[in-house]
C-alpha cells in the first residue's frame, strides 16, 4: 500500500569532546548493521588509540588542501588546529543503496550538512554535567594541559548550539543513550516524508467484491437480531 523511500538517512552526531559520543556510536553500530559510519580525513597527528584507515585517514595539511581543491569533500572544517573533513565519495554511494550513513563531526560541519542534506537527522550527545566532561576529558591523558583546556573552551561552547540538533540525548547511561539513538532512528524511518507513493495492492474489483460481501454479512446480521 505505501511505498517508502529506498534511500539511505544521512544521520549527522555530534558531541564536545568528551561527550561520550565514542561509545553510544560504537553501541549503535553494534546493534544496527544497516549503518555505515563515515571516515573521515584529518590533519591531526595520530593518537596512539587510533587506527589509520578506520577512526581516520590521516594525512598532511598539503594533502588535505589538495583535495579541498579537487573537491573530495562534502564538507570540511579547521578545528582547533587542524583539519577534518568527510569525503563526499562513500557517501553518495552508501546512500543510493540503501544503507543509512553515520556522521560523527562537529558543530559547523553539522551546520554546513543542515544546508546541503536538509533532511538529514541531526543529533547531539550531551554529557550529563559540566563537571563530568571535565572528568572525562582529563581522563583521556592523551592531550597537554593546554590542550585540555583548549578543547573545554570548545566543548563549553558548542553546548550552546543545542538547539540546532533534531534531537538532544543525555549520555549519563550507556545503554539508555544507545536505545535513544536507536529509537530516534527508527522512528524516522516511519516518517511520512518518507513515503514515495501510496498506491492499490489489490484490484478495485475485487475491493468492490469485499466491500459488497460485507455489506450483506451486515444486512444478515441486522435481520438476526
Ligand atoms: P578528535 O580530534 O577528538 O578525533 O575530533 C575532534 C572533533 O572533530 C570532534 O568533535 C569530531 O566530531 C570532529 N570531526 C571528526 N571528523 C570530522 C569531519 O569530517 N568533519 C567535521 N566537520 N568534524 C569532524
Amino acid at each position: 500500500m505505501i511505498k517508502q523511500k529506498k534511500t539511505g538517512q544521512v544521520i549527522v552526531i555530534s558531541s564536545p569532546s568528551g561527550g561520550g559520543k565514542g561509545s553510544v556510536i560504537n553501541g549503535l553500530l553494534e546493534k544496527n548493521k544497516n549503518i555505515y559510519l563515515s571516515v573521515s580525513t584529518t590533519s591531526r597527528p595520530m593518537r596512539s588509540n587510533d587506527i589509520p584507515g578506520v577512526t581516520y585517514n590521516f594525512v598532511t595539511v598539503e594533502e588535505f588542501e589538495q583535495k579541498i581543491n579537487e573537491g573530495y569533500f562534502l564538507e570540511y572544517t579547521n578545528y582547533i588546529g587542524n583539519y577534518y573533513g568527510t569525503p563526499k565519495g562513500p557517501i553518495k554511494e552508501k546512500i543510493s543503496q540503501g544503507i543509512d550513513v553515520l556522521l560523527e563531526i562537529e558543530i559547523e560541519g553539522a551546520s554546513n550538512i543542515k544546508k546541503l542534506i536538509p533532511e538529514a537527522i541531526f543529533i547531539f550527545i550531551m554529557p550529563p554535567s559540566l563537571k563530568e566532561l571535565v572528568k572525562r576529558l582529563k581522563k583521556r591523558n592523551t592531550d597537554s594541559n593546554d590542550k585540555i583546556m583548549e578543547r573545554f573552551h570548545t566543548a563549553y561552547k558548542e553546548i550552546n548550539e543545542v538547539s540546532k540538533y533534531n534531537y538532544v540525548v543525555i549520555n549519563d547511561n550507556l545503554e539508555d543513550a544507545i536505545n535513544k539513538v536507536d529509537a530516534i532512528i527508527k522512528a524516522e524511518k516511519c516518517r511520512v516524508d518518507r513515503i514515495e507513493e501510496v498506491y492499490l495492492d489489490t484490484k478495485e474489483e475485487e475491493i468492490h467484491e469485499l466491500l459488497i460481501d460485507e455489506e450483506l454479512d451486515n444486512i444478515g446480521l441486522a435481520d438476526k437480531i
